[in-house]
């Protein structure tokens, strides 16, 4: 949760980027993002919904519950991750993010990376999957593959000088529309805990 009423002086350049947006003006309250910031696996969703814009919280309406028996399926809890959104406000009726958009938001993004420093990246969905694999250069997410492909292939990579293991998986809305994607988004999840288990980080 993140508090509208601040301090606007020493506010950051992400965070002054974020509320140049149209978006900031629409919603409840900005979502910065839960959990540890001092773990080292990072998820990365796509961008606040309605519950999540109420409660100022990621993943907190029914994704939020898959992502939640996804994690225990495999131990994972908030003390072992931190969980974060491309778009830090909703978009209204849940509307794809907007390439400007994600230009205006993902600089608060790159500033968790930056303090947070993660070695595993799990990205939730095509938004944070291309973001990752263009390397924060927007205009090139349209070039990348997208998470039907990608899903659950590990890519070792650097992204802003920091050597991550990326592994995209399917957004946990996804599961709710198709159940069909629930056998591969469990075994995704496997190989995201081999992958700790191997970095020591389980
Ligand atoms: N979907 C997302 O991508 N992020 C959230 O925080 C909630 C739903």
């Amino acid at each position: 949760m993140y508090l509208r009423k601040s301090m606007e002086e020493h506010e950051p350049e992400h965070v002054r980027l974020v509320k140049s947006t149209e978006l900031f003006r629409n919603c409840k309250n900005i979502v910065v993002g839960k959990g540890n910031l001092k773990a080292k696996i990072l998820f990365c969703g796509e961008a606040p919904g309605a519950n999540e814009d109420e409660q100022g919280l990621p993943f907190v309406g029914a994704a939020g519950k898959n992502l939640d028996a996804l994690l225990a399926k495999v131990g994972l809890s908030l003390q072992d991750i931190y969980v974060t959104n491309i778009l830090k406000c909703r978009p209204p009726e849940n509307r794809n993010p907007l390439p400007e958009e994600i230009k205006l938001h993902t600089p608060w993004l790159v500033a968790q990376i930056k303090e947070m420093k993660p070695e595993v990246v799990c990205s939730l969905g095509n938004y944070a999957t291309k973001f990752f694999l263009a390397k924060g250069n927007v205009d090139d997410m349209e070039n990348q593959e997208g998470i039907t492909k990608l899903h659950g292939k590990v890519k070792l990579m650097e992204f802003d000088g920091l050597k991550i293991k990326l592994i995209p998986l399917f957004h946990p809305a996804a599961i709710i529309y198709n159940r069909n994607l629930l056998p591969l988004w469990e075994q995704d999840i496997g190989i995201v805990k081999q992958e700790l288990v191997q970095k020591r980080l389980f």
